[in-house]
């Protein structure tokens, strides 16, 4: 049975962090429960093109989906349950920003089967946190935290943040000592990237950021730091425990298919991708023109008409080319890197004719390396991997 994964995107969150630039907004409870109804049938009419398939994640992601009430998060996983088949072992990730769930909420999610939470802290500085416009403090995380543990959370993800302004790799220090010893099963590890058009990309001249050999340290002691503690990377920004990787992101970088639902919820089933409206009302027309449009199956063509009659945006047909581009650097991404049989498998080529340049300039310059079938970026490879992935690129 072919497999796909779910993502739902929930726009709405208490405030917006400075930094921010996903789709999200603070928003009223009703205006809450009118985009959940859309939701629901939006699930119902993009189901009819793959509800045959085996669903082996789902991941509410946002804005903050634990802002919504337990009961919406519930009417939609049950309107999945009701449109698709979930694999026995089905990943359920919600993130979450501390403080914005109660003990009752936390039951209320493993009761209905979510069984993965990522916790967005960022660091455990508070002044850190309050010069990025975060809700919360590092007292509310450490609340959350043993909450979620106390309700039966067994597998959390938290979130971390280098090159924040103030921020020294000393401070950064004591935030993976304080996370490590906090024995989360995941920890995934970005760098601040100032988007333009945010608060902070405005104010940056009031900020003072970390210079670049500060924040080299920081990289540095991610890696390390993180290794010592028994998390080992699996892709170049997350870690996790042996055996507790997330299944979910796992699918995007080994190029699964996965349907998105929401706001600007991005998809790719069958090499075609689209994207969903990122305005209410374009998505509101979406939906309605999707429950109004004729039957139509999804191949080829009559499936990338119906697409782009319906209001999605970037509807894109794979080609191959595209498809092998991907496959290489989302693969590489992963520390397992890419196997040369796959490959073969999926493009009925071999991959060492067709990347024959960049494989032998970055095997020579120490930057892949090879185990068997497999490719993989090496150490060094991760810390130039932005370099190694544009040679992939025809
Ligand atoms: S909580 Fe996340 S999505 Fe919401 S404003 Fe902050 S960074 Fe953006």
């Amino acid at each position: 049975m072919k497999k796909i994964s779910l993502y739902v995107h929930i726009p709405f969150c208490e405030k917006k962090c400075f930094y921010c630039d996903f789709l999200s907004a603070p928003a009223s409870v009703e205006e809450m429960e009118y985009y959940v109804n859309y939701l629901l049938r939006e699930i119902r009419e993009q189901s009819l093109f793959y509800g045959d398939r085996q669903v082996v994640s789902i991941f509410f992601g946002g804005g903050t989906p634990s802002i919504l009430s337990s009961g919406e998060i519930v009417r939609i996983l049950q309107q999945i349950r009701n449109c698709f088949l979930l694999a026995e072992d089905v990943e359920i990730t919600l993130e979450c920003n501390p403080g914005t769930v109660t003990s009752e909420k936390l039951y209320d999610y493993i009761a209905c089967g979510i069984n993965r939470l990522s916790i967005g802290l960022q660091s455990t500085d508070d002044e850190e946190l309050a010069r990025i416009g975060r809700i919360h403090d590092y007292a509310a995380f450490l609340k959350t935290y043993s909450l979620a543990r106390e309700a039966g959370f067994c597998n959390i993800n938290i979130d971390l943040m280098a090159g924040l302004p103030g921020q020294s790799a000393a401070s950064y220090m004591r935030t993976l000592e304080r996370v490590t010893g906090l024995h989360p099963e995941h920890i995934s590890a970005y760098s601040l990237i100032l988007e333009e058009g945010t608060w902070l990309y405005v104010n940056q001249s009031s900020y003072e950021f970390p210079d670049e050999e500060e924040d080299r340290k920081m990289y540095r002691l991610t890696g390390e730091r993180l290794e010592e503690a028994g998390f080992y990377r699996y892709e170049i920004s997350n870690y996790a425990r042996e055996g507790w990787e997330c299944r979910h992101n796992k699918v995007y970088w080994r190029r699964g298919d996965y349907a998105g639902f929401g706001l600007g919820a991005s998809s790719m089933v069958s090499n075609i991708r689209w994207k969903n409206p990122e305005a209410q009302q374009d998505y509101v027309m979406c939906v309605k023109r999707m429950e109004d449009a004729q039957e139509c199956t999804l191949a080829g063509s009559a499936f990338v008409k119906y697409l782009c009659k319906t209001g999605f945006h970037e509807v894109q047909v794979l080609t191959r080319e595209e498809q092998m581009e991907e496959f290489m650097f989302l693969g590489l991404r992963l520390t397992e890197g890419v196997d040369r049989g796959e490959f073969k498998r999926l493009f009925g080529e071999c991959m060492d004719e067709i990347y024959e340049k960049p494989i032998d300039k970055f095997l020579s310059a120490g930057l892949l390396e090879q185990e068997g079938e497999r490719l993989r970026l090496t150490r060094r490879g991760v810390d130039l991997s932005n370099v190694v992935f544009t040679e992939f690129l025809f």
